[in-house]
């Protein structure tokens, strides 16, 4: 190949690292830099010659020097590249992001390759670092997982009370049903309805009853423990699902409540309502078909509570 052809080659390819829109950076095996493009100088701030003066650490405080100096040493000792991704590594340099966008980091995600250069001699000098800019990407996916969370959330939940809806609250229900299968543990369910609630709808009104609702429902997350899961589970209906308790301890937390709701006034537009539950309890200590029949069973003790006078909680016997 003649020189002329080599030497124009080598220009254009320069030109080539030196427009393209992803960072090129070559050290050397003291870490010092031997090139330096134009993306490297935009995004740093740092001109080439005053890059090339410094070792890399020296100009990326932030670097991990011993990680990155581990793989850096890998690469020039087994001759082959490595990569890294955004997910592990957010970024390897602290470098701006230009389009900031609101409630989002204000720095610039990047995927990075390292890759050994070896010299005429066949002997690996330099290592070349490939800087990509993934924030488009990065921050697609993760405003995508917030919006599924958010939708996974919206679907589980009740509007009015923001405990989960009755369709997130079965599936919740028939888990812990499988738990009870496979490892032989108890959980109690408690069930529970407003007594003459269609009163309470009659004489103050449709909001007001509303707000009697969203009260009770405040008042069953101030009585629960982290793992118990509650529900609404019907109009005026709830269901609290209380793990690894059996109805001792069912029967202790259902007339907590039943007081503390006895005992509550709701106030709404000036006038003061009062209002009381009845619940029903059954425990997984029995034998049952299904999940479905621990549902039958609480709404049967519900119906004693509530044909034997209200405002008390009844276990399925
Ligand atoms: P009981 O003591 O036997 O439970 O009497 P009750 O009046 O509570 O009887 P029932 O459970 O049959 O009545 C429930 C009423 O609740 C009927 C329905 O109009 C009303 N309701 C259901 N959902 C809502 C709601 O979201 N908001 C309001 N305000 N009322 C509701
Ligand atoms: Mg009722
Ligand atoms: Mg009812």
């Amino acid at each position: 190949m003649p020189e002329s052809k080599g030497l124009s080659e080598l220009h254009w390819l320069l030109a080539i690292v030196q427009s393209i829109d992803v960072g090129v950076v070559v050290l050397d095996r003291e870490y010092r830099i031997d090139v330096w493009n134009t993306f490297m100088e935009n995004r740093s701030g740092r001109l080439p010659e005053e890059a090339r003066k410094k070792t890399f650490f020296e100009l990326f405080p932030e670097v991990d020097e011993q990680w990155f100096r581990r793989k850096v040493e890998n690469v020039a000792t087994l001759g082959t590249p490595s990569f890294t991704i955004w997910e592990q590594r957010p970024y390897l340099l602290r470098f701006k992001n230009y389009q900031p966008i609101t409630g989002l980091e204000d720095f610039m995600y990047q995927n990075t390759t390292l890759m050994p250069l070896k010299g005429l001699s066949g002997n690996i000098e330099q290592i070349c670092l490939i800087i990509y800019d993934v924030t488009d990407v990065a921050t697609n996916r993760q405003q995508l997982q917030a919006a599924n969370k958010e939708l996974q959330r919206l679907s589980s939940t009740d509007r009015l009370t923001g405990l989960f809806n009755r369709g997130h609250w079965e599936e919740m229900l028939r888990q812990e049903y499988a738990r009870h299968r496979r490892y032989d543990r108890n959980a109690a369910l408690v069930m529970f309805d407003i007594d003459h609630f269609k009163k309470i709808n009659d004489t103050y009104g449709h909001q007001a009853g509303d707000a009697v609702i969203q009260a009770t429902a405040e008042l069953i997350r101030q009585s629960i423990r982290d793992a118990d899961v509650a529900g609404r589970y019907g109009g005026e209906e709830f269901v609290v699902l209380l793990p690894d308790t059996d109805n001792g301890g069912a029967v202790t937390f259902a007339e907590r409540l039943r007081r503390s709701i006895e005992a509550h006034e709701v106030a709404y537009e000036g006038q003061r309502i009062r209002f009381t539950v009845s619940l029903g309890i059954a425990d997984l200590s029995q034998p049952t078909s299904g999940y479905a029949q621990l549902i039958e069973r609480a709404d049967n003790a519900l119906y004693k509570s509530k044909s034997s006078g209200r405002n008390k909680v009844s276990l399925y016997q």
